[in-house]
């Protein structure tokens, strides 16, 4: 199955992508993942984004489009793929689809998580991940079980993100509000968007994504 998680920032797009590698063995590709790769490596590439990224705008469509197209040339053509934070703009969703073809893959869900914006805040202020394996975090609604201690690798650091903050916030939602929720007709078309109650506790959210996923 290849499949989108749409959302706004803070929506839960990676809790549940990386939910779902670890119970269908589908790989997750998270744009923002490789791009805070490559700027934390200092790479041309990570020095080129690295000011758009802090500000909470989006980079260049060729940018991301190049970096998909890159992991999906690696991996097995029976694996399945969830998309997560791309395609951000009507631009990257007709790259997706080209890639795809040309794979011979075909996109089978669009999930998008309905949430409230105010609560976004509050969420991504609580935000933090294992510097080693990404797994996410919540101050309040999701800590490690052993505190200190990554629930998934063991690791004892964690990491917070450089635009976690108030204005790169504004800015991220802006951007989401104008160049990617204007995406959702060209799903709409194909019939393959399913809308989840981002808003309920994570298990219900995952529960009702693998409802949507086993009838697919
Ligand atoms: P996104 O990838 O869409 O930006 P994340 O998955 O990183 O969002 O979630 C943002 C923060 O909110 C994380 O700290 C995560 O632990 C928390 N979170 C995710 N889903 C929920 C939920 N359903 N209820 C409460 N907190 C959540
Ligand atoms: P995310 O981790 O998905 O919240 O993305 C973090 C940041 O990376 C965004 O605010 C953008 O600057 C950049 N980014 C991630 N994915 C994309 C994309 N598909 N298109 C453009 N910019 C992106």
């Amino acid at each position: 199955m290849n499949i989108i998680l749409l959302g706004p920032p803070g929506a839960g797009k990676g809790t549940q992508a990386s939910r779902l590698v670890e119970r269908r063995n589908m790989v997750q590709l998270s744009t923002g993942d490789m791009l805070r790769a490559e700027k934390n490596a200092g790479t041309p590439l990570g020095e080129r984004i690295k000011a758009v990224m802090d500000a909470g705008e989006l980079v260049p469509d060729e940018i991301v489009d190049t970096l998909i197209d890159k992991e999906l040339a690696g991996l097995a053509p029976d694996r399945g793929v969830i998309f997560d934070g791309y395609p951000r703009t009507l631009v990257q969703a007709q790259s997706l689809d080209r890639l795809l073809a040309a794979r011979g893959r075909t996109l089978d869900v669009v999930i998008e998580l309905e949430v409230d914006e105010d609560a976004l805040v509050d969420r991504i202020s609580g935000r933090f991940s294992c510097a080693v394996c990404n797994t996410p975090y919540h101050d309040r609604y999701k800590m490690p079980v052993v505190p200190g201690v990554c629930d998934v690798c063991g690791a004892t650091e964690f990491k917070r993100r450089a635009d976690d903050n108030a204005e790169a916030v504004r800015t991220r939602m802006a951007e989401y509000r104008a160049k990617t929720a204007p995406i959702l007709p060209h799903y709409e078309a194909q019939n393959i968007v399913r809308r989840v109650d981002g808003m309920a506790p994570m298990d219900e959210v995952s529960a009702a994504i693998e409802a949507i996923l086993d009838q697919s």
